[in-house]
């Protein structure tokens, strides 16, 4: 069952789930009318050639809100791609950048392509075209709209979006900050590639740590032995998958678009990872049962499951049969709002994507800070802080006659690298938010889920940034 036999798109559930989180706040309708709206719609179809053929290809870049600037989001490649689809992601960048208190509006493109149609070339060239069609209209640049990777693009298509715009707008200081999720090569920050991943890791990490919350679900708090799945292994979901098992989480079923496979004594996706690279899929890993249906592995009874795919996976059709007892929404969307009405009243606790995923946005803010600033995080510290730190142990290994071991010297001397800082900044990033949307849910008991709270959270932020703009006389 899709979205569409629920009667709403993905925009308007979107705006559903905005409508029911907007009367626990004070704004009056035109501010919230205008919260909602999205701000500039793009929409460009242009020829690339394709082989013999002339192609003609249909994009878009949608800016949700320009209440703080630049905008942000990524682009993602897919062939479900639609102005419905984009508006909906757009508006949820707002929201996941005012949760996270990173400082900028909401933005989302799109190119209308299956990725594994086109070789790379023929990607190169879409992904350039599509870059110069946005500098034409002023719709890229660092202090207006900056892309990053999403759903079927990476590091690659990043480089060609930075290269096309450095050779239209030369001499651009900050040109660098004009795209997020770059190589490090190209101006890009050490840790932005698993920092979605590792975000929901944090995410969810830290709301198992909290006793009420575990109990409400009878679990114990904690990650150690919990039972998780995890759809999709892509760059998402695959470091998801990493970051718990690694913490002794069980994975037991991972899931992907052409199969999924189960085994209760859990996985280490570094060794599923390696076997679809070789295999081209996951199917058929040694040691697992396949399941008959990939979309099987979403009703399969686990602690944690972590679609980490597209959106509306889970529907009012499968929604009963959901298992889990906390749902983390890695994904954009992933629930419908029927599917979130059916499990919320079955007492799942859903970690809502605007928050769970906003990993990836606040790594993306630290990269555009590396290149506005033009200096590597860690470089001016870290020689100064190792100096100090093996100085203090030279000292209490005199006062006290005793010596430190060779490795808590080591540890303990450590300055901070680029990757220390970003994991650090991205710990307290996801720990901070998600008890600013708990906090909501405590200090109202009319608020029962943790996806109206983190609305609530995100239209006072990006409410009061209105009403400060003065545009509401
Ligand atoms: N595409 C990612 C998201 O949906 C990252 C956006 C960004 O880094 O700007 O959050």
């Amino acid at each position: 069952m899709s979205q569409e036999q629920e009667n709403y798109s993905f925009f308007q559930s979107v705006e559903r789930s905005f409508d029911k989180a907007a009367v626990f706040t004070k704004w009056d309708k035109g501010i919230l009318e205008q919260i909602k709206a999205c701000n500039a719609v793009y929409r460009i179809k242009f020829p690339v050639r394709v082989g013999d053929t002339i192609e003609v290809i249909e994009a878009y870049r949608v800016q949700h809100s320009h209440h703080k600037l630049p905008c942000k989001g990524g682009i993602r490649f897919s062939d479900e791609v639609n102005q419905d689809e984009v508006m909906a992601l757009a508006s949820l960048m707002t929201y996941k950048c005012a949760i996270v208190n990173v400082p900028f509006g909401g933005a989302k493109g799109g190119i209308k392509i299956n990725p594994r149609n086109y070789t790379p070339y023929q990607l190169e060239n879409i992904t350039r075209r599509y870059t110069a069609e946005l500098v034409k209209k002023n719709f890229i640049g660092p202090g207006v709209d900056v892309p990053a990777p999403d759903y079927g693009t990476g590091e690659r298509e990043m480089s060609w979006i930075l290269d096309t715009y450095m050779s239209l707008r030369p001499g651009e200081v900050d040109g660098y900050g004009c795209v997020t999720g770059k190589p490090v090569s190209q101006g890009g920050v050490r840790g932005r590639t698993e920092a979605t991943g590792l975000g929901v890791f944090y995410g969810l990490r830290e709301l198992c740590n909290i006793k009420e919350d575990m109990a409400r679900v009878g679990l114990e708090p904690g990650i150690e032995g919990k039972t998780v799945i995890v759809q999709g292994m892509g760059n998402v979901g695959y470091h998801a998958a990493k970051y718990f098992h690694e913490a002794g989480a069980k994975v037991i079923c991972l899931i992907e678009w052409d199969g999924a496979i189960y085994n209760e004594k859990g996985f280490n996706p570094d060794e599923v990872l390696k076997f679809k690279k070789e295999t081209g899929s996951i199917v058929n890993f040694p040691g697992a049962q396949n399941l008959k249906k990939n979309t099987d592995g979403l009703e399969l009874a686990c602690d944690i499951l972590i679609p980490a795919a597209l959106e509306s996976v889970i529907h009012k059709g499968n929604a009963p049969n959901v298992k889990a007892k906390i749902i983390g929404e890695a994904a954009n969307g992933p629930l419908t709002p029927d599917a979130d009405e059916i499990l919320n009243k079955k007492g799942v606790i859903i970690v809502p994507d605007m928050f769970l995923n906003a990993g990836g946005v606040t790594v993306s803010y630290f990269e555009w800070l590396k290149n506005l600033s033009h200096v590597r995080y860690g470089r001016l510290g870290k020689r100064f802080d190792e100096n100090m730190n093996i100085h203090i142990m030279s000292v209490i290994e005199d006062l006290t006659g005793k010596k430190v071991s060779e490795k808590e010297r080591k540890f303990i001397a450590h300055g901070a690298d680029e990757v220390d800082l970003v994991y650090s900044g991205l710990e307290e990033t996801m720990h901070a938010a998600l008890h600013e949307v708990r906090d909501v849910m405590v200090a109202s008991s009319d608020v029962h889920d943790m996806r109206t709270a983190a609305y609530v959270c995100a239209i006072n932020k990006v409410g009061a940034a209105y009403e400060q703009l003065g545009i509401f006389p």
